[in-house]
């Protein structure tokens, strides 16, 4: 039985918008396919996890008052997480997760909490709490060529900067910012987005993207096709929500 194996970063400080169900949308598409998938977990004061071992790293959304928490504990690992992205395991990074791997987050507080560097946008928060990026959230990305909408929903004061490559394009919501044309950052083995929903359950084609990433990069000479999968309730699902949010 095929293998893919998933760290999750701090789940109990990192998981106030249920992102959680990213894993379970990821564990299910897996053994639809006959594929195991082996959830470790890590946080404070946990072992130091082997994190070049592991085919996925997760992480979720938090308050800024968990994110400046975790800060020193996830600066020990820098050099490692970094280590392992160059090394192509694949960063599945919601919103909060999302700010901390860029340069730095400026808190709603005004707090600097230093940001692990893998990436070079950074984050700074509205000052004014009233004043956050809430709402459904619809955008534009472009998976193994194809482009697909991707639906989600945000909640962040953090409006980030510099975003080298955006996931999507806004179609309708914020994104990176209030009103902005963009939203999150992607690479062939990071997706970071400010999308919960959560992301995957919403978005399957996404989560095939990630399970085929894995399996290709275990067996880079075989050409990977997945199983398909009966998505009509997704699909119905989706239409459902594009319809609201993007008339046609
Ligand atoms: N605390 C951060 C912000 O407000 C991240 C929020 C989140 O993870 N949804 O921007």
């Amino acid at each position: 039985m095929q293998e893919i194996k998933l760290l999750y970063l701090y789940p109990d400080l990192l998981e106030l918008y249920g992102d959680f169900g990213n894993i379970q949308v990821l564990k299910y598409r897996c053994e639809q396919r006959n594929i195991k998938l082996i959830i470790d977990e890590y946080s404070i004061g946990d072992d130091t996890p082997d994190f070049e071992s592991y085919d996925i790293i997760f992480a979720g959304g938090g308050a800024d008052n968990e994110q400046s928490i975790l800060s020193d504990d996830l600066m020990k690992h820098k050099e490692s997480i970094k280590k392992a992205f160059e090394n192509g395991t694949f960063f599945l990074l919601i919103c909060g997760a999302y700010q901390l791997f860029g340069k730095y987050y400026k808190g709603v507080e005004g707090n600097i909490i230093p940001g692990l560097e893998v990436f070079d946008y950074y984050t700074v928060s509205e000052p004014d709490r009233t004043k956050r990026c809430i709402g459904n959230i619809v955008t534009k990305a472009c998976f193994d060529g194809e482009e697909t909408e991707i639906i989600g929903f945000e909640n962040h004061g953090g409006q980030t900067f510099d975003v080298e490559k955006p996931f999507g394009k806004v179609l309708f919501g914020n994104g990176n910012k209030f009103q902005d044309e963009y939203e999150g950052y992607f690479k062939e083995n990071v997706i970071a987005t400010y999308l919960h929903g959560p992301l995957l359950s919403k978005n399957p084609k996404v989560a095939d993207y990630i399970i085929k990433y894995c399996l290709e990069r275990k067996e880079p000479s075989e050409e990977i096709k997945l199983k398909k999968l009966d998505d009509t309730f997704e699909e119905k699902c989706r239409k459902q929500l594009l319809d609201r949010f993007i008339k046609k």
